[in-house]
């Protein structure tokens, strides 16, 4: 059975906990909040999740868990960004980049943050999401002063999941996944369907036996 960390130093952490613990598969879960915390060889993946970015970044740096985080994702371990942590796994943010603002880098792409501004800060939008399962049962995406996926800046990027906002043309990308990085804009964790995690899970396990 895996075991999974979430990062628990603010935000939506203890949602994501609550929804693991309920999946076929997981072991065991484990709050993240120090560098130690990554010596425990037995951990599989991590989950980054959604809240304020500059701020988790902020705290992450001040408890020497950045460069830990960064290791992390460069020796290609699972990991999984909801929102504010997939901001942090991105190369590229508008008024944020690496050396900067700190991010943790690693996924191949350029976000915005805020993306859909004040008048739409929170809404729910149905997403078809082909990847998981039931494809044509449309997932509720959350959406929470979300970011979204200004450009996809390598071919290994999947794109998995588009919004389309009410007079846009073309929708914006909300969801990608490049190797063992796996990004949403939105937040699985606060509904009732737990089909991204199990997705998640099905991508640690594809992983570890690729191995
Ligand atoms: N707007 C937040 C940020 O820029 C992200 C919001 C969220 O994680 N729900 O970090």
């Amino acid at each position: 059975p895996l075991r999974i960390g979430v990062l628990a130093l603010q935000g939506a952490f203890t949602e994501h906990q609550h929804v693991l613990n309920r999946i076929a598969g997981v072991g065991s879960t484990v709050q993240v909040k120090t560098k130690e915390a990554f010596e425990d060889d037995t951990l599989d993946a991590l989950i980054l999740p959604g809240g304020e970015s500059t701020t988790m970044a902020l705290i992450a740096e001040r408890s020497g868990v950045m460069e830990p985080l960064r290791n992390w994702v460069q020796k290609g371990k699972p990991v999984w960004g909801t929102c504010a942590g997939m901001i942090l796994l991105s190369n590229t943010a508008h008024r944020t980049k690496i050396g900067g603002q700190a991010l943790i880098g690693g996924l191949d792409v350029t976000v915005k943050r805020n993306a859909f501004g004040a008048q739409v800060d929170s809404f729910v939008a149905d997403l078809n999401v082909p990847c998981i399962a039931s494809p044509e049962v449309v997932f509720p995406g959350v959406f929470i002063r979300a970011p979204i996926i200004e450009s996809v800046d390598a071919d290994n990027v999947e794109v998995i999941a588009k919004v389309q906002k009410d007079g846009q043309s073309e929708g914006s990308i909300v969801a990608v996944k490049q190797g063992h990085i796996l990004a949403t804009a939105f937040h699985p964790e606060l509904t009732d369907d737990d089909r991204f995690h199990r997705y998640f899970v099905d991508m640690i396990k594809a992983l570890q036996t690729s191995k």
